[in-house]
């Protein structure tokens, strides 16, 4: 039994089941036992392995991106970069790279990251000197055009799922049996709080909302429509609203129980790209989803590989059964900007 599981299961047994959101934040976020705040989960000899893990070129060609969206507008004065859940920190030392080549990009533009694990602030810092960190986005004080980057991140904030049963919907939540852990319905009829046109939905079917991820993506619009600049969100997830159970973990490279072995596993669920469209809609111009295959390619992925003789690397990242469509892409720009490169034409 993991160290964590005895903390749950205590915590059950005093307080009742954990909802989903609760269990997925305590797993990946717990002071010290939570995933992230623990070693080392990414790379080859980690958990898993993102895409700026795979090859220098994403991150590369994101800071193309953001150097070509703050040419086209103007050059603005004091850009920041702005990451959340940097990881390891290579995108952003990637992205830097690219954008030093960017004719009048400060180099000195400073770096502000989100993140809450200490163990990852250490990393970043390795690759990134000088840059500042916050715990929420809500937190970081700037009042210049902001440039702001997340991979990978919508993905590990903590979701609630809500089921279809013979007496309603139900919430679920994990429950604690003979030193076990269960998900499933926790008995309370929510029928009223689920949209009309779902409530007669088949028994066993499950949606999923992600209240942080609607709120971060409304801030991070509001922040982009009031100082300029741009965000880029990219993730696997899905376009349209849908119903099915996405929550997920992965242990050394392979699909996992999620309630096996709590802490020592990552805990995702798919990112709802049209939910985050529409908490951003009223605030800034939004772009995309694209498929993150769409996006690189138009972005020159493929001349880049070539000239690094990466294709392989470069069929990871574009490929249609690898990341290339599972992974979308969306972007917010103040209303009244210029078009950003990787959505098609204008
Ligand atoms: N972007 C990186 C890492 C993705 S993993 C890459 O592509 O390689 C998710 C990252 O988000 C980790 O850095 C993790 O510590 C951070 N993270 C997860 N939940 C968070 C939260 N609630 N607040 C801030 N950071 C979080």
């Amino acid at each position: 039994m993991t160290p964590l599981k005895h903390v749950l299961i205590q915590l059950i047994e005093e307080n009742g089941p954990l909802p989903l959101s609760r269990y997925m934040a305590e797993c990946l976020c717990h002071p010290e036992h939570g995933f992230y705040m623990r070693g080392e989960p990414f790379g080859r000899a980690g958990h898993f392995t993102t895409a700026p893990e795979i090859s220098q070129m994403f991150g590369e060609l994101i800071g193309l991106w953001i150097g070509d969206l703050w040419t086209q507008q103007g050059m603005p004065n004091s850009p920041a970069l702005i990451e959340l859940g940097p990881g390891r920190g290579t995108l952003m030392q990637d992205a830097r790279r690219a954008l030093h080549k960017v004719p009048g990009w400060p180099t000195d533009a400073p770096i502000h990251f989100v993140e809450i694990s200490p163990a990852l602030r250490a990393e970043q810092a390795q690759r990134n000197t000088g840059a500042h960190w916050w715990h929420d986005v809500t937190q970081l004080a700037y009042d210049g055009p902001v440039y702001i980057i997340a991979n990978e991140f919508f993905d590990a904030l903590p979701i609630r799922q809500f089921e279809s049963t013979q007496q309603g919907w139900q919430e679920r939540a994990v429950y604690a049996q003979n030193g076990a852990l269960g998900l499933s319905p926790n008995g309370l009829d929510i029928s009223a709080m689920i949209p009309q046109r779902l409530r007669r939905a088949d028994v066993g079917e499950i949606i999923e909302i992600c209240a942080p991820a609607q709120s971060i993506a409304q801030h991070l619009a509001e922040r982009v429509a009031q100082s300029s600049g741009g965000a880029l969100i990219i993730d696997y997830g899905y376009s349209e609203y849908g119903l099915g159970d996405s929550f997920q973990a992965i242990a050394n490279h392979a699909f996992a129980d999620p309630l096996e072995a709590p802490g020592e596993a990552d805990l995702t669920a798919h990112v709802n790209f049209a939910a985050l469209r529409e908490a951003a809609a009223d605030r800034c111009a939004v772009h995309g989803p694209v498929t993150q295959g769409a996006f690189l390619t138009e972005l020159g992925l493929l001349t880049r590989a070539k000239a690094l003789g990466a294709e392989a690397d470069a069929q990871r990242l574009a490929g249609p059964t690898q990341m290339g469509d599972l992974f979308k892409v969306l972007a917010f720009t103040p209303h009244g900007s210029a078009h950003p490169a990787g959505f098609g034409a204008a």
